[in-house]
């Protein structure tokens, strides 16, 4: 049997693409490996309590509520603002209000740098102010009609896409130490948090404009709801979804896709393949290298994805945890702000670390048993601590258990100066690595959060979409088919599902 596109992946990407296609009345395919849909939007079960596998809320609503609407989903979705808090030994603030009053307030914090923190808002509000619908004119996040778009912007155009190549290969660190003085100042305006700046200015106007401007949100039908809402349409329009078929490899004849072989040996043809597994896996596993062009192959293993993590989910009982300081659902915490010796630090040890609580219920009360509440703790640790323990899909050695637990008990004995009381009101606790990421998403190295934000980079791909790709008829879909996650995780994984579904059917 012939496709008109073969899908490979069931995450959020493919299957806004797919249900786009299939209610333009295309023969859609889509190949699962895992046997649910959803990819990392997706929920899992312990006890009771249901917890998220990936993301924990997304920003661009109206954008989000639009592809959907378009695809053909047709239930009324609400979204609930998300906040976000940091407290460090020298700070304690939400972060996800209106600039000046961030401003205001870091102000007061902050008494020597006044000067300094009007001037650099004004520069950041103009750098939003630029860049905040970049997705609608600049021809590098645009297809096909870009040039056209960007003529009818008028003579300023080239003003303002010459701005932002100056903003995409400036490193914001450059910028924030030439206002600021003060260190934990320009980590907490470079990063939300108490890291060193390392994106560029260009990423740095995205960050503040999704946190403070458009605002972080939570769907009423959760975030596994919108897969299932997609896989919907996808099926209603005649589309099959086969669940647990992983995609082993992409059939290339003459530069063109021409279908995909999947894991029981079936070939499978179609006219096109969309990809929404991430790029390291579509070009060095699911291709034969000789079918792929040598520079784009070198790009692909050369740039660096953003890492993974090691996150703990618990579910809890309140009357026994003081949830009192946290004031939002996200919290981002540090016990100790010491500046580590950059070759030496201890991994192990999150005291001098800063890590994120999720207030998870307060998003999704349902998914816990009456009265109760759960939290997820999230800490950034690189995938090669980990990768000497793994000796195949979802095989580990011996010793792993017991180095997960060590991990997981340090986060919760740090957790526990913000949380009193939190370990003795664990009733269900999982703890996931880069090694389940790896497994879950299948996401080369278990990364996290799409190509990476380090400003060194930002221009090595020459563009920023990367869903037409030097094989004629495969595209990608989802958060790897763009360099940068210019409008977050979820949205660019549903606007680059939909600009492929409209390069298909165009
Ligand atoms: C721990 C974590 C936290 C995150 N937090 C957030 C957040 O708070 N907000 C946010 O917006 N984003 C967050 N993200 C990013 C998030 O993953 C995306 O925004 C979104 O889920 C991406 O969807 P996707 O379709 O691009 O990829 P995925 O969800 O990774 O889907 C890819 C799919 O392809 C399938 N696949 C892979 N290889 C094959 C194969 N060979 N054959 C068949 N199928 C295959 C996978 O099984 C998967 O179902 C987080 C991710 C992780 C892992």
């Amino acid at each position: 049997m012939t496709y008109d596109v073969i899908v490979i992946g069931a995450g959020i990407g493919g299957l806004g693409c797919a249900a786009k296609l299939a209610r333009h009345g295309k023969k859609v395919l889509v190949l699962e490996k895992d046997r649910h849909i959803g990819g990392t939007s997706s929920i899992f079960k312990r006890r009771g309590y249901s917890f998220p596998m990936g993301p924990l809320s997304f920003s661009f609503p109206g954008l989000i509520r639009d592809i959907l609407s378009e695809t053909g989903v047709e239930t009324a979705i609400d979204f609930k603002r998300n906040h976000f808090q940091l407290v460090t030994p020298s700070l304690n603030i939400i972060f996800s209000r209106p600039l000046k009053d961030i401003k205001e307030e870091l102000k007061k914090t902050f008494v020597h740098e006044q000067r300094g923190l009007d001037a650099f808002f004004v520069e950041l509000e103009e750098m939003i102010s630029l860049t905040a619908d970049i997705h609608l004119w600049h021809p590098d996040y645009r297809l096909g009609s870009a040039s056209t778009e960007n003529e009818r912007s008028g003579a300023g155009a080239d003003q303002k896409i010459a701005r932002i190549r100056e903003m995409s290969q400036t490193p914001c660190g450059e910028m924030l130490k030439s206002y600021f003085s003060d260190r934990r100042l320009v980590n907490f305006l470079g990063s939300q948090g108490s890291s060193p700046p390392e994106m560029s200015l260009l990423n740095l106007a995205f960050m503040w404009n999704v946190m403070c401007r458009e605002g972080v949100w939570f769907p009423s039908c959760g975030i596994h709801g919108l897969s299932d809402l997609l896989a919907g349409v996808v099926l209603s329009n005649g589309g099959e979804i086969k669940l647990g078929t992983p995609a082993e490899k992409i059939i290339i004849r003459k530069g063109k896709a021409a279908g995909v072989r999947s894991s029981d040996g079936a070939a499978l043809f179609s006219e096109w393949v969309v990809s929404n597994a991430d790029c390291k896996r579509t070009f060095l596993e699911l291709s034969d290298p000789k079918d792929i062009p040598p520079d784009f192959l070198d790009l692909i293993s050369r740039v660096p994805y953003t890492g993974s993590e090691l996150c703990v989910y618990l579910g809890v009982d309140p009357a026994r945890v003081d949830l009192s300081r946290i004031n939002a659902q996200h919290l981002f915490y540090r016990h100790r702000e010491e500046e580590e010796k950059l070759h030496t630090p201890n991994l192990e040890n999150f005291d001098n670390r800063e890590f994120e609580v999720c207030l998870w219920s307060a998003n999704e009360p349902g998914l816990v048993p009456q009265g109760k509440e759960s939290l997820v703790l999230r800490v950034g640790l690189p995938y090669d601590r980990f990768s000497p323990f793994r000796t195949g899909e979802k095989r580990r050695k011996e010793d792993y258990q017991g180095y997960k637990m060590h991990l997981a008990q340090n986060l919760i004995r740090t957790a526990e100066h913000i949380l009193p009381g939190l370990s003795s009101s664990i009733e269900v606790m999982e703890t996931a690595t880069p090694l389940t990421y790896e497994d879950w998403g299948h996401r080369h190295s278990g990364s996290i959060a799409g190509w990476t934000w380090n400003a060194e980079y930002e221009r090595a791909f020459g563009r920023k979409l990367l869903i037409e790709t030097p094989i004629e008829h495969l595209l990608m879909a989802g958060i790897y088919a763009a360099s940068e996650l210019f409008l977050g995780g979820i949205p660019t994984a549903l606007q680059t599902a939909n600009l492929a579904a409209g390069l298909v059917l165009s």
